[in-house]
């Protein structure tokens, strides 16, 4: 049904669950305007993500059908298994356990993606809606509207401002002025990069490696993440079946790699980055799995040294209910945790799905604006925050390793 009274509401932040808002609201006759700090898409944030149902219902619930379609066909197919598997430096099976939240089942069961190609998809037909290299720095609110302030000085009113600025959100630091960023520094899986999966390396590969996403970890703390992406159809390729004007690049398979350095490796900050600096974290990785079964040794021995980067991880307390009111937060802006038990991703989608439902209601005059949003936050709430404590235990048991040395909370 479509909208009785549109909303015009404010995003800051143009990551996925912002995007995957715009595009819901788009779709349901709102309008929006997407503030993004980043003047472009360069800035490296990761590669492969992996999905569940909360992200993969999510993203049917906000995209237009074709775009839906897109996502699904360039995402992996499936897992032959549905556990999170630890492995050993052998990358023998040690354990595995479920992966949290329900998976993406039916015909085309999905279970990861490249996340420049999730965000290509979601950028798709925002147009004038998107404003790249703007940031957010302040609002102000009335009963009736929120004025945003952004970094040039400008500013734009809408009926409602949705924080999906990430983990350092500056629409919740004026929201929820007492939640601090817990910083975890980059111990255990802080170093990230891609090994091109070509076919001699497919062949080193014992199968097992290609069944999900796994740990190995050794008896001195080293660990090693490993993630085959391969998607159903090429990125292109898809594009040009499903959506024409959507211009996907091309992602060749590869294997997402997150390994330790030795305790002690001194990591420059991203800005003193110098030409070697890749290859000496290689190196460092290399040396952390001294030792490791060959496949394991090839996957960081043949990683691009260009996708090499860092990763320092934080992440939030829960925060105690709070007021509702016209500015609302979504995504990292209000739950981020660490990314051991790949959640963040799925959980801020879903909320932007349940966001729209109930901004939708509001427009449709079941209930308040207000009402509506303080319905979301409840809800976000009881269901977010048993994720967060539980992120936190499995990264001590194990998991990233990033809370090693804080003790038991
Ligand atoms: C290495 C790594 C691997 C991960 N793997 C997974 C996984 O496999 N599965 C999973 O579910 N999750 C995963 N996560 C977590 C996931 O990436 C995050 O939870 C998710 O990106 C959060 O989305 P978001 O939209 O809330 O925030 P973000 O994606 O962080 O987007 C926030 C956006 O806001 C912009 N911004 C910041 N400040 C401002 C401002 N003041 N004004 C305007 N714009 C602003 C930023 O530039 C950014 O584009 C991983 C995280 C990391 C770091």
């Amino acid at each position: 049904m479509p909208a009785e009274a549109p909303l015009h509401v404010l995003i800051a932040g143009g990551g996925l669950s912002g995007l995957a808002l715009a595009q819901g609201l788009i779709k349901d006759g709102h309008t929006c305007e997407i503030f993004e700090r980043d003047a472009d898409d360069t800035r490296k944030i990761g590669y492969y993500l992996h999905m569940n149902a909360d992200g993969g219902e999510a993203l049917r619930r906000c995209l237009p059908e074709d775009l839906f379609e897109l996502y699904a066909q360039t995402s992996r197919k499936t897992y032959d298994r549905r556990e999170s598997v630890v492995l050993n430096d052998q990358l023998d099976e040690l354990s595995s356990q479920p992966h949290l939240g329900p998976p993406n089942e039916g015909d085309r069961p999905h279970t990861g993606v490249h996340r420049r190609t999730l965000r290509a998809i979601l950028r798709a037909r925002l147009g004038d809606s998107f404003h790249p290299g703007k940031a957010i720095t302040s609002y102000q609110e009335t009963p009736d509207k929120v004025t945003v302030t952004l970094d040039d000085g400008t500013t734009a009113d809408g009926d409602v401002l949705v924080g999906a600025d990430g983990i350092r959100s500056a629409v919740r630091r004026q929201k929820l002025p007492g939640t601090t960023v817990i910083d975890a520094g980059i111990r255990g899986l802080g170093v990230y990069g891609r090994t091109p999966l070509t076919p001699g390396l497919a062949a080193q590969l014992p199968p097992h490696l290609f069944e999900g996403v796994l740990i190995a970890a050794d008896r001195r703390g080293s660990r090693l993440l490993i993630a085959v992406y391969r998607p159903r159809e090429q990125a292109p390729d898809a594009a040009a079946r499903i959506a024409r004007d959507v211009k996907l690049e091309l992602v060749d398979d590869y294997v997402m790699i997150s390994c330790s350095v030795p305790p002690g490796t001194v990591i420059p900050p991203a800005a003193q980055w110098t030409d070697g600096t890749p290859a000496m974290l290689r190196d460092a990785m290399l040396a952390a799995i001294e030792g490791w079964h060959p496949a394991a040794r090839a996957l960081v021995r043949n990683v691009d040294l260009a996708s090499i980067f860092v990763i320092p991880f934080g992440f939030l307390e829960p925060a105690p209910a709070w007021e509702p009111s016209r500015v609302t937060l979504v995504g990292d802006a209000a739950h981020a945790m660490l990314p051991t038990l790949g959640m963040g991703a799925n959980l801020a989608l879903r909320d932007a799905a349940s966001l729209l439902d109930q901004l939708d209601a509001a427009s449709r005059r079941e209930t308040g604006l207000v009402e509506a949003i303080g319905t979301y936050e409840q809800g976000m709430r009881d269901y977010v925050y048993p994720f967060m404590r539980m992120t936190m235990d499995h990264d001590r048991q194990f998991g990233g390793g990033a809370l090693e040395d804080r003790g038991p909370s």
